[in-house]
């Protein structure tokens, strides 16, 4: 079956869904064909034209009555080829000694691929499951986490008692996930002839005042995580003035804040409010707005779980040796799935996939990588449905 999994893996990769705005749904189509092609069961939800998330279901054939459901996702949609150009095409998928290049190879078709095809081995092989495989693969997860916002919303997590999540880590055992905040902050000044400054009130300079007590002054509280560590944020986006001889009305900034499980976003928009409230106090004209566009919460699994055991078991027999485990900085559709209030369902990100080349030019896959991943998440779904 090998054979048809690379195949299929290049099918995904020559599919473009690239966020924004998504095209999901082609990929979403495809798998579905696969899973029912081979008798599991599919079905594609759509979320707008052209966008889909896709459930599917390997159904657990033991008669034991102490059933589990495993969801096991991926997210479909990959980020553009960006301006540096590639050696090899980004959607052709070429195959050269042994690597198997192409946008999304690493994050994460390879990896949702790989979940599919240890679902359909796994049937083909007639293996004994107490219980379901249930797979997510979600549209828009690298701008929100959309779809699997919608999947938690429509009630696909509530019989699900583990999840495993195919992003790539290395092979690295990840049981959490920093959460995302996105921020805004816009001054608002008076546009006025540049040779006249002190008729307006120029929007750069407040937020160059802002911008000082953020990068000297602004503190988060927090507990150390112990995979995490601590929160960060870094200013990536200012924008302000319209020419060299009128002063500025406006200056925006983008603030991508990453926060670990003790600290609550709103604390965070707290501090923030309570640091602009500051600055005006020396700067009484001062008119600044905030805005969130992105927000997640960090999520993490307790180390101890049995799932997670099983996991590390699993990466034992596969790779040969034991693993530690470790956090991502960035989020996931984890955050989205398994949110803090929900039952919070213990949760383990595993893909042998390289994270250094996501989001790279000429992004690729070892095929060797890909098989073995198939192994890795075959493995773990026969030891958590035994
Ligand atoms: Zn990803």
């Amino acid at each position: 079956m090998s054979e048809e999994a690379i195949e299929f893996l290049k099918k995904l990769i020559r599919i473009r869904s690239i966020n924004p705005p998504g095209n999901e749904g082609e990929v979403a189509q495809a798998i579905a064909e696969l899973l029912v092609k081979h008798g599991l069961e599919a079905k594609c939800l759509e979320l707008e034209e052209g966008r889909a998330n896709l459930v599917g279901w390997l159904r657990g054939n033991s008669t034991s009555n102490r059933k589990r459901t495993l969801a096991v996702s991926g997210h479909m949609d990959v980020v553009p080829a960006g301006q540096i150009p590639w050696r090899h095409d980004p959607f052709s998928a070429d195959e050269v000694d042994g690597k198997i290049y192409g946008r999304g190879t690493v994050d994460m078709k390879g990896g949702l691929a790989a979940l599919v095809f240890a679902m359909l081995e796994l049937k083909e092989e007639g293996a004994v499951l107490n219980g379901d495989v249930q797979l997510l693969a979600t549209a828009g997860e690298e701008a929100g986490a959309v779809g699997s916002k919608r999947l938690y919303e429509a009630g696909y997590m509530d019989e699900v008692d583990a999840l495993l999540v195919a992003e790539p880590t290395g092979g690295k055992i990840m049981v959490a996930n920093k959460g995302v905040l996105w921020v805004e902050i816009t001054t608002y000044g008076k546009t006025a002839h540049g040779s006249l400054p002190h008729a307006g009130i120029n929007a750069i300079a407040h937020m160059s005042s802002i911008l000082h007590a953020l990068f000297h002054e602004f503190e988060m509280s927090y507990e150390p995580d112990p995979l995490l560590g601590g929160p960060t944020f870094s200013v990536d986006v200012i924008e302000g003035g319209v020419k060299t001889n009128v002063v500025p009305d406006r200056c925006r900034i983008e603030i991508d804040f990453r926060t670990v499980p003790s600290q609550k976003h709103e604390h965070i928009l707290e501090e923030l409010q309570r640091l602009i409230d500051g600055v005006r106090r020396s700067t009484p004209d001062l008119r600044a707005e905030m805005r969130v566009f992105n927000d997640l919460p960090s999520v993490r699994t307790d180390p101890e779980d049995p799932f997670v055991r099983i996991v590390q078991e699993a990466v034992q027999e596969v790779y040969g040796e034991e693993r530690p485990l470790s956090g991502v900085t960035a989020y996931t559709d984890c955050s989205r799935l398994v949110p803090p209030g929900s039952k919070q369902q213990p949760f383990v990100i595993i893909c042998g996939a390289d994270t250094a080349l996501a989001h790279q030019p000429d992004e690729y896959i070892e095929v060797e990588t890909f098989l073995q991943s198939i192994q890795l998440y075959k493995t773990i779904m026969k030891k958590y449905l035994s």
